[in-house]
């Protein structure tokens, strides 16, 4: 069984509208994972419905994490068995720097590791930690020492979203990536994140719109999405097979054999 196991999973708006349709999708440690999907197709709602987002209602179907039903947990309480989801519009915090925004997750999660008790990160392993990953990622002292999202470039949004994947470690990362505005080098720093961290303690599951992202990091699986549903799935060829033809081939009879002349 695989870490994180999708099974049949509807996804309803406030309004009772159902946006995702009944997916089945299982992403392992060491896996990476691409669902590509045109505009609208709902891609993000399983995202935020992945991660326990209160707008987005699971109607129907389960989410297995590590064998448990996590369907009814909140997005902390998912978060603290090591679910992360980097938003696709993530909002700025005020006040609360890159630094300590870090130091205030990491110490979240420990807490809910023990048991409820306090158990913080001594100071001096942190900053051995984050300064590794700082090198590592390319993220300069100025930007760590800046609010959260508080007038970031799309690049810098991307290297503290790198950051943040480097130091809290969960063990299946879901990156719900803009469908515009990201230039290649954030699209560099993504992929170089991904490749680099995604192991035998780390899947990743990558939503996107272009295959652009797809030129940069490899995945093992891909899975087309649309209207709700995975539509078609594969491997590595047929991102490649995606940006050459379009989502059409796949738009009317949504099995996926549609060979067109
Ligand atoms: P994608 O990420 O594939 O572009 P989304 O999941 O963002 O698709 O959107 C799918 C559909 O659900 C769209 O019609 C969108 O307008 C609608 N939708 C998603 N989230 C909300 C929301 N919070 N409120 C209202 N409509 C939403
Ligand atoms: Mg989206």
């Amino acid at each position: 069984m695989a870490l994180l196991e999708i099974k049949n999973l509807h996804v309803a708006l406030e309004d009772g509208s159902e946006i995702v349709k009944g997916v089945d999708l299982a992403v392992d440690l060491g896996e990476k994972h691409a669902i590509m999907g045109p505009n609208g197709s709902g891609k993000s709602t399983l995202a935020y419905a992945l991660m326990g987002h209160p707008a987005y209602t699971i109607t129907n179907g389960q989410i297995l994490f590590g064998g448990e039903d996590v369907t009814k947990l909140g997005a902390d309480e998912r978060a603290q068995r090591g679910l992360f989801l980097a938003f696709q519009h993530p909002h700025a915090i005020p006040g609360v720097t890159v630094t300590s925004f870090l130091r205030s997750a990491i110490n979240a999660i420990r807490k809910a590791r023990s048991g409820g008790e306090d158990d913080p990160i001594p100071i001096p392993e942190f900053r051995k930690e984050l300064e590794s990953a700082m090198g590592t990622l390319k993220v300069s002292r100025e930007l760590a020492s800046r609010y959260v999202n508080d007038g970031f470039s799309g690049g810098e949004r991307k290297r503290v979203e790198v950051l943040q994947l480097a130091m809290l470690k969960p063990r299946i990362a879901i990156l719900d990536e803009t469908d515009t505005g990201l230039d290649i080098d954030a699209l560099r720093i993504v992929a170089g994140g991904v490749n680099s961290l995604v192991g035998a303690d780390m899947g990743a599951l990558l939503i996107t719109h272009y295959q652009r992202l797809l030129n940069y990091v490899e995945p093992d699986f891909v899975h087309v999405f649309m209207q709700g549903r995975i539509v078609a799935e594969g491997g590595p060829e047929l991102a490649k097979q995606l940006e050459a033809e379009g989502y059409e081939m796949f738009s009317s009879n949504g099995a996926g054999g549609g060979e067109a002349a």
